[in-house]
């Protein structure tokens, strides 16, 4: 979202060349949309690069407004950790994913870990735990099924607290990543002091990984280093077979990045698990 004027936000989407709305009525218009279900979760593919195979996948929210069209949640994201309704939207992604987890289970579809992503504002909530147990038990889905991906600026303000609620979602079965590696103030204190189970290496580190030697040695020691620790790594924004063939080299665990597929709504996610399946 680019600031215009005085508390106006305009959006850019590609189906109109610009379009105004102020900053008032776009958090009216998220509070509606959460209630008209204009909110819509799309998973991008985790790719094992062993088997080659879809192993995961990653829900991101995706906003589709009426008139304006769909809406990236850089744009929305921040608006609603601000105002607060980054918790009905949590809970919205939470119940969504979960439905989905019951329809591929339905579907006959090969088990896959989804990983939701928490903010800042999410992750300090003081019954984030029982929340997410009271949708998992709702629904009887395993926890087991699900990643939390929280970022190193979250986690590195109040250590005492963020180990309490760590331990609570792991007691619930899910497992830990960390979101964007390599982009806060990384301390490699964190992975020793925090149940981390999976890094996931940010777009950032990958982009140059084949042309330049540094992020390419940076990138090895990394996944070399979190191995040793018992860490799996995901490579994130993998878009090139140059950056592909590198991280195989350095035994990275999993991939995500339009190479192999961009975000996707449920529907085409489904259509990729039972391809999978017949493979
Ligand atoms: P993120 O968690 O770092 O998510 C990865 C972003 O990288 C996604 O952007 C994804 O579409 C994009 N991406 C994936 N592969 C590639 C690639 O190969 N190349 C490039 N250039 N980009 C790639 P997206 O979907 O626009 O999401 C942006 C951010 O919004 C996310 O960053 C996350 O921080 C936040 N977000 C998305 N969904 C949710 C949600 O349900 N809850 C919360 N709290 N935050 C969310
Ligand atoms: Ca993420
Ligand atoms: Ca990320
Ligand atoms: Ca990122």
């Amino acid at each position: 979202v680019k600031e215009h004027g005085r508390n106006n936000y305009r959006f850019y989407a590609p189906e109109m060349t610009h379009m105004a709305i102020d900053r008032l009525d776009m958090e009216g218009n998220l509070r509606r949309a959460l209630e008209r279900g204009e909110l819509q979760v799309y998973y991008q593919p985790l790719v094992d690069l062993g088997s080659g195979g879809i192993v995961g996948a990653e829900a991101l929210v995706r906003w589709q407004h009426p008139r304006i069209g769909m809406i990236q949640p850089g744009e929305f994201i921040p608006l609603a950790e601000d105002t607060g309704l980054i918790i009905p939207l949590g809970q919205l992604v939470l119940r969504q994913v979960c439905a989905d987890i019951l329809d591929w289970q339905a579907a006959g579809l090969p088990p896959v870990k989804i990983s939701i992503n928490l903010s800042a504002r999410q992750f300090r909530q003081d019954d984030l735990s029982a929340t997410i147990r009271n949708v998992l038990d709702e629904t009887g889905v395993e926890g087991g099924r699900l990643a939390f991906e929280l970022t190193e600026s979250m986690v590195m303000h109040d250590v005492e607290n963020t180990l309490v609620t760590l331990r609570e979602l792991k007691k619930l079965g899910a497992t830990i990543s960390l979101d964007d590696f390599g982009t806060g103030y990384s301390s490699l204190s964190y992975l020793k002091r925090f149940p981390i189970d999976t890094l996931k290496i940010d777009r950032s580190f990958v982009r140059d990984i084949h042309e330049d030697k540094d992020d390419a040695a940076i990138a090895h020691a990394v996944i070399a280093m979190a191995h040793k620790l018992g860490i799996k790594v995901i490579a994130e924004g993998v878009e090139t077979r140059d950056q592909l063939r590198l991280l195989s080299e350095f035994s990275c665990d999993e991939i995500q990045g339009y190479l192999f597929s961009r975000p996707v709504p449920v529907g085409e996610f489904s259509l990729m698990l039972s391809k999978q399946r017949s493979l």
